[in-house]
């Protein structure tokens, strides 16, 4: 019989999964605070937990954890995770420092179906989805081991969050509780490529998170040429989707901009940005391309990613170029991971 991974539940559902063992719901409550605030590993350490239940929980249900594979911590403070799933699979998470707290970015897929050109995570495809469940222990396993709380989270590890819909969502829903670790949904950036539809269902739940959207071209040419999932829904159904998320959640999406030399990084590139982005008070995060083996993307230099920059500014487009915290340890998403299956001759 397959286990359910119980702490995959939201607290809703825990009370619910608990009532099925004819238990009333304050148990559903009380498992929550062990598994999600206290986050202990096993069932035997909620010492309040009448044993019969003990028992019970321990034939029907398992509690996901992951072990550190491998860590590496970068000359800037980053900490890059390798994590085994339960069943062997691996992947990956970084935490970066920066002065206002300890930022997580968590894998939410094990590989990726997306296929964008320039992503190591996409490579070897998609092997599964991730749950709710092991999504925080990504969380729980790399707090425990670094010093200070980590405060904020970003989607934005190996995989596509909403190809993998429900579970991220009771993912934020577990996160996010005040019974749990508490990490509010203001401080989570939930990254996506594209896929239009999910972005308006995102949008109806109108949660406080930060959508982020990886652009990186500003035509349906250059983008496609980047990002397979532009040739379903192109530059133009994305960027209504994204003015239709400002618009129904009050929040602004941002923009993810990642600079490859000779094909995204022109004058006119910058120009045709700013007006697709136009009123949206958006703001672009820019970033040399990390280039991975296999792809035949360089960076733009320092130098013309700062006149882009510039020129986006110009024309009345916010922008930051992103520090590349990490580049030392491979942190660029799915490095890590292809890195071992490559040695493992996978
Ligand atoms: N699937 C989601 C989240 C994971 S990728 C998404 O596409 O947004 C997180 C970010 O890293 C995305 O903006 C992605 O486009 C970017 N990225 C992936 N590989 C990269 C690389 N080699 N160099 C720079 N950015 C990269």
């Amino acid at each position: 019989m397959e286990k359910n991974s119980i702490s995959s539940f939201t607290e809703e559902a825990l009370c619910d999964y608990i009532k099925g063992f004819g238990q009333p719901a304050f148990r559903g409550k009380q498992l929550f605070k062990w598994l999600h605030q206290k986050r202990v590993t096993q069932f035997s350490q909620m010492t309040d937990i009448p044993k019969a239940l003990i028992e019970k929980l321990e034939e029907n249900s398992v509690i996901d954890t992951l072990t550190i594979r491998k860590k590496q911590i970068g000359g800037d403070g980053t900490i890059k995770y390798l994590f085994a799933l339960a069943d062997g699979n691996c992947v990956e998470a970084v935490v970066m420092r920066y002065e206002y707290g300890n930022t997580i970015c968590v894998s939410t897929q094990v590989g990726c179906r997306m296929g964008c050109r320039f992503c190591a995570s996409t490579q070897g495809g998609l092997v599964r989805s991730l749950t709710a469940g092991e999504i925080c222990a990504e969380v729980y396993t790399a707090q425990a081991d670094v010093d200070g709380r980590i405060s904020n989270i970003v989607l934005m590890g190996i995989g596509e969050p909403l190809d993998n819909y429900n579970n991220v969502m009771d993912f934020l829903t577990i996160i996010s509780s005040d019974n749990g670790i508490n990490i509010g949904m203001r401080n989570i950036t939930l990254s996506t490529c594209g896929l239009v539809p999910m972005i308006d269902e995102l949008a109806q739940r109108k949660l406080g998170i930060t959508l982020a959207i990886s652009l990186h071209g500003p035509t349906d040419e250059i983008r496609s040429g980047m990002m397979p999932i532009n040739n379903k829904y192109n530059v133009d159904e994305l960027i209504a989707a994204c003015r239709r998320y400002q618009h129904t959640t009050g929040r602004r999406v941002s923009f993810e901009y990642a600079m490859v030399n000779g094909v995204n990084d022109s004058a006119d590139c910058a120009k045709q940005l700013s007006t697709l982005l136009k009123g949206m008070g958006a703001h672009v995060n820019l970033i040399p391309i990390n280039p991975v083996d296999g792809s035949a993307y360089s960076a733009t230099d320092a130098k013309n990613v700062s006149r882009f920059k510039e020129r986006l500014e110009v024309l009345g487009i916010n922008a930051t170029v992103r520090r590349r915290l990490g580049t030392d340890i491979s942190a660029a998403c799915g490095q890590l991971r292809r890195e071992e299956s490559t040695k493992a001759g996978e």
